[in-house]
């Protein structure tokens, strides 16, 4: 499988350099039209009918004209989608073929007309560098915008190894919590900061008082930008921790699989608060879900998704459904007395299932080793002993947990 990561730099641009920006988005804005027009319904013949049209009426380099039928291509089925009249608006430029550029050190080459070049001068951080020094990563498609260039490395990754334990991640609107079958403590990452971001840019917004319409969406556009942007890097530092985590380890992801849970908190369908209901459908679980999925697949870590239903409402201890359960934060079983924190008890369930287990004891000083087989009868033989060393024995979990401070600590 390939996989592709993008580095981002900043450059200084030139004269030459914001022509051809130009120029490449009329030749987009022609192609899109050549693809109305012939109503084509593949990449490959756009390119035939667009090709050398392009090259001869705007005499660039040849990259360019095949560049600007993908684009346009892209810019038409995405318009499909979205029911507007297609049309590259933004200036950008793509350069597909690696060989077309050339890139020494941070001194970026791009090729202008047939025998015509131009230099960037690009300006990147130790990260962007790392990935360009990593031999292992292969330069390939390259991205300009007026204040930009993304140069996409990618990389040959094999099957996901063969891991050692598990560790599962209850996603929750206020925090990440996870447990491990290595370690007693959960790791909880704090990331109630998004519903602030939310609350905070929407509150903004909500003050706007001024009657004009283009100015208040130029605000909202603003703020969406710039909470969207925040929550991103917020989640691209949980799920680099969380795939590290499991690196280090050689440790399985377990996630919950996300496929209802619109549909679990739609109005009506339980009884929850306004605020609730709007921080889960807001909140961008799909976005970490893909970042870790993504981070792992890089890392080879195997990622399992496990259906959630009743995680939070079942005991992890003994295994007993509580369906009274409402919106208490510590969960305490009625069965069997077991105390914990309702998001650990929801990340212990899910570890649980995805280790094939129903329940598993882990009371502070209780009866360690004492699992239950799904389905099978209460007081059944165990199968899993928790006292050994890899299996998810707990420990006090009432201790005090650790919880991560993101951003603040490097
Ligand atoms: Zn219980």
């Amino acid at each position: 499988m390939k996989l592709v990561k993008s580095a981002k730099f900043a450059y200084t641009g030139n004269e030459e350099v914001t022509r051809l920006l130009e120029t490449f988005r009329s030749m987009v804005n022609d192609a899109i039209r050549v693809g109305l027009e012939s109503k084509t319904k593949s990449r490959f013949s756009l390119v035939k009918l667009c090709y050398h049209d392009l090259r001869q009426r705007y005499g660039l380099h040849q990259t360019y004209a095949g560049a600007a039928c993908e684009v346009a291509f892209s810019i038409i089925k995405k318009h499909q989608k979205w029911q507007r009249r297609p049309y590259a608006g933004r200036l950008m430029l793509k350069i597909d073929d690696c060989r077309a550029y050339k890139l020494s050190y941070l001194l970026l080459r791009i090729p202008i007309a047939p025998g015509h070049y131009t230099f960037l001068q690009l300006r990147g951080g130790e990260h962007q560098l790392s990935m360009l020094r990593d031999p292992s990563l292969k330069l390939s498609a390259l991205l300009i915008t007026p204040d930009s260039v993304d140069i996409m490395v990618s990389k040959e990754v094999l099957e996901p190894m063969k891991t050692e334990g598990k560790d599962a991640y209850d996603l929750n609107i206020a925090n990440v919590t996870g447990v491990s079958t290595s370690s007693k403590e959960p790791m909880v990452y704090d990331v109630s900061d998004i519903v602030r971001f939310n609350k905070k840019y929407a509150q903004v917004l909500s003050h706007f008082r001024r009657n004009d319409r283009r100015i208040g969406k130029r605000l909202a556009a603003k703020y969406g930008r710039k909470r969207r942007n925040r929550t991103k890097s917020l989640l691209h530092v949980v799920s680099k921790r969380i795939v590290q985590s499991a690196a280090k380890d050689k440790h399985t992801i377990v996630l919950e699989k996300l496929t209802h849970i619109r549909k679990r908190h739609e109005r009506g369908r339980q009884r929850e608060r306004r605020a609730t209901r709007h921080a889960i459908n807001t909140w961008p679980f799909w976005i970490l879900q893909k970042a870790i999925k993504y981070k792992a697949a890089w890392e080879q870590i195997p990622v399992e998704f496990i259906d959630p239903k009743n995680t939070s409402r079942t005991c992890s201890a003994c295994g007993s459904v509580n369906k009274r359960l409402r919106f208490e934060r510590e969960w305490r079983c009625p069965s069997c007395g077991a105390m914990l924190s309702r998001d650990v008890n929801a990340a212990r369930n899910l570890l649980n299932r995805s280790l094939g287990v129903q329940a598993m004891r882990f009371v502070a000083g209780g009866l360690v080793g004492e699992a239950m087989v799904r389905g099978a009868p209460r007081g059944a033989p165990p199968i899993v002993d928790a006292s050994q060393p890899g299996s998810p024995s707990a420990g006090a979990v009432s201790s005090a947990e650790s919880v991560v401070q993101l951003g603040r600590r490097k």
